[in-house]
């Protein structure tokens, strides 16, 4: 008996909790056992909770195609999105914001993080993840574009669009990337006005895998890296020039590193050494960490790396509507918070009118200018970088009450006011299109007889055009991975492929030179034969 099929089947109401376990992104193991619980005597197996989910998805298509059924979602869920195909109609590139992320992204436009993640999808299609930051510090999923290819045309698309969701008055400061010239291009196109920084970690991390292959001690290697951070660090422009004198000199021997660093980073220095970075207001961020750390988050999302475009749009709203939830509960607990130690006149006008994160900041500002013995020669970097006073400021200030404008926009939390509704975005377009539409009937009820037939003629044309037959993407060829890696597995992980800098950190010692990051074969060192 407990074979038979009609113990597999599902009640009206198994049905309707699967299909909403399936749109939360439960996977079939776990809503069969979710299902188990209220009823220990279902027969049912994985299989066919997945049979269920494929019928479910069918249903939903009601013969539309997938990405005929995902424009449709994306316009009626007040989406800004935009697509692209080529010739034989496969989608090649997709652009989505949520209207919730169009509406932190202009309310938080300073600052934004650009970055590519893989394995995301089944078609293999790279994912550039553009992320904001709020006045908490925290991060939010600004937008989302996946790309058939990582050229200067494909970002220079991507950023397009996303300068189109945040307006002529929001266009960001600061956009910081990794030395991914492609992107960098495009974002000097799209924004010029813009400050591109570069990613530190990812710096260190290719300094790493290019140049501590060239040094045969690790002493030697260690001077190098202090030597390099000291030059990073250098605070003006006079003494970058000197440090670099140093370092040129110091390393002329050593060709290989000397002209990696030359050819690669030195025309890049105003995008990472302090004497330049210190000057921009980047609200403390000079790491892509950040969109590390979402792009983790948003694969906890996913699952799997094998979810066709729908499903990961499905999974990448639930993220956000999350990460939405958790900013205003944040919002409104911080609106009326105000801690005993900043219960002190100086806090007066600022205390619930800008962030906790902005006030822990500027606290300890005041402390040191009340406390710390201050450099006579203030860079005041950190009011420049943070858009918060230095402590040299405050001194110098010699005022009681500290005025609200002191703080940057980015850190208020008083002058927003998230919409919860999700359309809110759409509302100034649809006003837009309904005053066209009155001045169009307007025009149109004087027009001669004739011309009123060929207006007709031409309206009716637009509305009986049907949506182009785009097909879902063509499955990308593997991105390689760098060289001395182990062999491929296809599978369905999200975890990212390690980098070469990860490889030169795992590998084992060279046997000619014992340094790492190459073998005997490759060793710079090793005897001519
Ligand atoms: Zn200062
Ligand atoms: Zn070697």
């Amino acid at each position: 008996m407990s074979g038979h099929p009609y113990c597999r089947r599902f009640s009206n109401e198994e049905i309707m909790r699967i299909k909403e376990m399936c749109m939360a992104g439960i996977p079939p193991r776990q809503i069969l056992s979710s299902l188990r619980q209220s009823n220990p005597h279902l027969r049912a197996i994985s299989r066919n909770i997945y049979n269920k989910k494929a019928k479910i998805l069918e249903e939903s298509l009601a013969g539309r195609t997938v990405i005929q059924a995902l424009v449709d979602e994306l316009g009626e869920g007040g989406f800004s999105y935009n697509i692209e195909y080529d010739q034989e109609g496969y989608l090649t590139h997709l652009f989505f914001a949520h209207p919730i992320s169009i509406e932190l992204s202009k309310s938080y436009p300073h600052v934004f993080l650009m970055d590519c993640t893989y394995k995301t999808n089944k078609y293999k299609m790279p994912l550039l993840d553009i992320i904001g930051v709020s006045s908490f510090n925290t991060s939010f999923y600004s937008c989302f574009v996946f790309m058939q290819k990582e050229e200067e045309k494909d970002y220079v698309w991507a950023l397009e669009m996303f300068n189109k969701i945040l307006g002529v008055h929001n266009q960001p400061l600061v956009i910081i990337s990794d030395r991914e010239l492609a992107l960098m291009n495009a974002i000097r196109i799209v924004f010029p006005s813009a400050c591109n920084l570069l990613c530190m970690w990812h710096i260190e991390k290719n300094i790493l895998a290019n140049c501590k292959p060239h040094f045969r001690e690790e002493v030697d290697w260690v001077a190098f890296l202090s030597t390099w951070a000291d030059l990073i660090k250098s605070p003006n422009e006079s003494s970058f020039d000197k440090a670099w004198d140093c370092f040129e000199n110091e390393y002329k021997e050593n060709a290989a590193v000397l002209n990696y660093i030359k050819g690669t980073w030195l025309p890049l220095k105003e995008k990472f050494v302090s004497a330049w970075t210190d000057e921009v207001a980047h609200l403390g961020n000079r790491a892509i960490s950040r969109a590390e750390g979402a792009h983790a988050t948003l694969k906890k999302y996913l699952q799997v790396s094998t979810g066709g475009l729908r499903e990961v749009k499905e999974k990448i709203c639930l993220a956000i509507e999350h990460q939405f939830q958790e900013i205003k509960t944040q919002l409104s607990s911080e609106k009326v918070r105000v801690p005993h130690r900043l219960r002190i006149p100086f806090f007066k006008e600022v205390v619930t009118h800008v962030s906790m994160f902005a006030l822990d900041e500027l606290y300890k500002q005041h402390e040191a200018a009340k406390y710390g013995n201050l450099s006579s020669q203030c860079t005041c970097h950190f009011f420049k970088t943070m858009g918060i006073p230095c402590g040299h400021m405050i001194k110098d200030m010699k005022i009681q009450v500290l005025p609200l404008n002191a703080i940057h926009n980015q850190w208020r939390i008083d002058a927003r006011l998230f919409n919860n509704d999700q359309h809110a975005s759409l509302d100034d377009e649809n006003d837009q299109i309904n005053s066209l539409l009155l001045d169009f009937k307007e025009k149109y009820e004087k027009l001669p007889i004739l011309q009123k037939d060929d207006t007709k003629r031409q309206l009716s044309q637009f509305v009986g055009t049907s949506f182009p037959l785009i097909l879902e993407p063509k499955i990308q060829p593997h991105k390689g991975r760098p060289l001395g890696s182990k062999k491929r597995n296809e599978s369905s992980s999200t975890r990212r492929e390690p980098s070469k800098f990860e490889i030169v950190e795992k590998s084992r010692k060279c046997s000619v030179c014992k340094g790492v990051g190459h073998n005997k074969s490759t060793c710079p060192f090793q005897v001519a034969s």
